[in-house]
């Protein structure tokens, strides 16, 4: 590994007790007293601004939850912000399939959150999850990862440390990271994932002909020509494949090594999944329709996968993605995070990449994401630098976030060419 990390700040070790330390919030007192009321509230605010910056409290100095928000975008992104009573604040996004109700979700652990501290992240996890007595569920488990994420966030920025350093890391120098054949030809990535498209649609019939399934493998072969044996092709099925017509198509793509094969079928079944999988040497991925621990217990006990895809936006955030790779870990099955979303969504998922010893590769994601940050991602030769800052490593541009913030989109709605019956997406 490089010596990058010798740029990371280390833990501060001045505690209140220091004889010649004064707290930010020591100083805001001392100063009421010499100062009027007009006096403290631009002390205030200035404290409040200078906030962000690394370890702005001592680690014994109390915190609190003051408030909760939640800001759902056009483009369906919905995100939670923590702000604390010592002005640090934290961010994370939820589901954006579910934007509106992951919204009031979080509005209803707000009465929880307010006044406790946010550094006690997995406690507020297990609160969060176990008393709702109703377990699972993608608006839970979304509500508790996008807290999660801000939880940490914060804790990060109390401490002046990226979230990696507190998970153990760093364990490794950069985080490889996929995007389209398009950002491979433009020289931005070394790893790419396709769709299986033929005749102008995806298959989703229940048994393709072999018309559209040559098709897809034939132009399969013609990328892997374009690309060259070095490049690592995914095809994604979107779980819109039905089982037979995902077996033939999996034996197709076979001869020419798709670097895995994401989610041939709805995981609802797993015995299904695990019956492709066994039918295959091409690794098999899964997860961006799995949450939590439970979850992938069943992926890993049936063998239905041989790479995980959680998304630390709903499958429990970063608190249980850790965990979930450490489960498949002992199964020596890496994990490579879904994220078809937004900053924290990637800033997140990097801290995970960072820490765990069994990461393969992350999805990037869209780069509109990019205009809610005051400084963008910046990938190069198909790797993102490790993150730098405190917490998440990000600092979310909340005017712009603010500006984009309206009705997000309905859901696709996709039918049979031929009969009209619904199909899956
Ligand atoms: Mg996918």
């Amino acid at each position: 590994m490089n010596d990058e990390r010798s740029a990371i700040p280390p833990v501060p070790t001045s505690t209140p007790t220091d004889r010649h330390t004064i707290s930010r919030r020591g100083f805001v007192a001392c100063a009421t007293a010499a100062a009027g009321l007009a006096g403290l509230l631009e002390m205030k605010r200035e404290a409040q601004a200078n906030a962000g910056a690394r370890a702005p409290i001592s680690p014994r100095e109390s915190i609190k939850i003051t408030k909760l928000e939640t800001f759902i975008l056009r483009n369906s992104w919905v995100f939670v912000k923590l702000s604390t009573d010592a002005g640090i604040t934290g961010w994370g996004e939820m589901l954006k399939d579910k934007s509106k109700t992951c919204a009031a979700g979080a509005h209803q652990v707000e009465s929880y959150l307010i006044g406790k501290d946010p550094r006690n992240v997995v406690q507020h996890w297990q609160a969060i999850y176990r008393h709702a007595f109703y377990r699972g569920g993608a608006v839970l488990t979304a509500v508790v990862s996008g807290i999660d994420q801000a939880l940490w966030d914060i804790k990060g920025k109390a401490l002046g440390v990226p979230v990696y350093e507190l998970l153990g890391g760093p364990t490794r120098d950069k985080i490889r990271v996929y995007g389209s054949s398009d950002d491979v030809t433009r020289g931005r990535a070394k790893a790419c994932k396709i769709s299986p498209r033929a005749q102008g649609r995806a298959a989703y019939k229940y048994v393709e002909s072999p018309a559209f399934v040559q098709q897809v493998a034939k132009d399969f072969a013609a990328l892997r020509e374009k690309l060259g044996p070095e490049v690592d092709i995914a095809v994604d099925f979107h779980g819109a494949v039905q089982p037979q017509t995902a077996a033939l198509l999996i034996k197709a793509l076979e001869p020419y090594q798709p670097f895995f094969i994401e989610e041939p079928v709805q995981c609802q079944n797993v015995d299904v999944l695990a019956d492709l999988a066994r039918k295959t040497h091409i690794p098999i991925a899964t997860g961006e329709r799995v949450f939590t621990k439970w979850g992938f217990r069943e992926i890993l006990e049936k063998r239905a996968a041989s790479i995980l895809q959680p998304d630390v936006c709903y499958a429990g955030g970063i608190t249980e993605l850790r965990l979930i790779a450490g489960m498949a870990e002992a199964y020596y099955i890496p994990i490579a995070p879904h994220n078809p979303q937004g900053p924290c969504s990637l800033a997140a998922s990097c801290q995970i990449a960072a820490a765990i010893p069994n990461f393969l590769i992350q999805e990037r994601g869209t780069s509109t994401h990019e205009n809610l940050l005051k400084v963008p991602f910046k990938a190069e030769n198909g790797y993102l630098p490790l993150p730098k800052g405190p917490g998440l490593g990000i600092e979310i541009d909340e005017d712009k976030l603010r500006a984009q913030v309206g009705e997000p989109q309905g859901y696709p709605q996709t039918y049979d060419r031929d009969d009209g019956s619904v199909v899956d997406w």
